[in-house]
């Protein structure tokens, strides 16, 4: 999760990893507007409702301790008829301050990503395996991911969507239910299993980006685009000219 930082240190990423993301090319138009499906708007609102729902009674969760300890829940946002899930550990400061997954500095490089994929926030569904912050932003703990992962699986089997992102080695060893590590796990396609009778759908596990904040290298920057460009490739979305090289 993420940690505090140097201020110098951050913007000098930030302004690179913007260059790195996103620099050199202008994003006109969201890619996912190119794909256009004939889309069952009634099924979308249904499913609007229901993500609400789901979030109205994160809102009230006590399932575990963190429920008395968070200033706000996280339950997750975006688009009910995502394409792609991107799944994260859980809020941080910033995500507790204001209800909303990905604010922070992590979140603002998950931006960075997202837009570099040719794609916009609300074309994508972003939350996490935990809805309420842990204090200190320890890791999860096993009864905490158990009482709360049951949102999570409502939430993917309402969107359905045909990717999830999972960001970082709790999100991906949860959703894949595996002690495997990120390095062995991201850069290759997985099956998350939604349920019985349901097909699975393909996970990228891949680094998170406070991770990345932390381990701030061009190789590891890499790795993340390579992860990211096989989604699009999957979804058969073009990659920005950007990031072919
Ligand atoms: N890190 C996460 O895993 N999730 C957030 O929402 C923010 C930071």
């Amino acid at each position: 999760m993420e940690k505090d930082v140097d201020i110098n240190k951050a913007a000098r990423q930030h302004a690179e990893m913007d260059n790195f993301f996103t620099g050199g090319f202008a994003v006109r138009d969201s890619r996912a507007e190119q794909k256009q499906p004939k889309i069952d708007t009634a099924a979308v609102a249904e499913a609007a409702k229901e993500l609400e729902k789901i979030a109205d009674e994160v809102r009230q969760c006590r399932k575990c301790d963190l429920g008395s300890l968070r200033t706000n829940a996280v339950p997750g946002e975006g688009n009910p008829n995502a394409r792609i899930v991107f799944v994260g550990e859980g809020p941080g400061a910033d995500e507790d301050a204001q209800g909303r997954p990905f604010v922070g500095r992590a979140g603002q490089l998950l931006d960075r990503v997202i837009t570099a994929m040719g794609l916009k926030r609300s074309d994508v569904f972003i939350c996490n395996i935990l809805k309420c912050r842990p204090p200190e932003n320890r890791d999860p703990r096993p009864d905490e991911i158990i009482s709360c992962l049951p949102y999570l699986q409502r939430q993917i089997e309402l969107i359905n969507p045909e990717i999830i992102v999972a960001l970082g080695a709790h999100a991906a060893r949860t959703l894949l239910n595996t002690n495997k590590s990120i390095g062995q796990l991201r850069g290759q396609f997985q099956q998350y299993y939604a349920g019985l009778g349901r097909p699975p759908i393909k996970l990228m596990p891949t680094y998170h980006t406070a991770y990345l904040l932390r381990n701030y290298s061009q190789e590891n920057r890499k790795r993340v685009w390579e992860d990211m460009k096989k989604v699009l490739t999957e979804l058969g979305l073009p990659i920005p000219e950007r990031g072919r090289k």
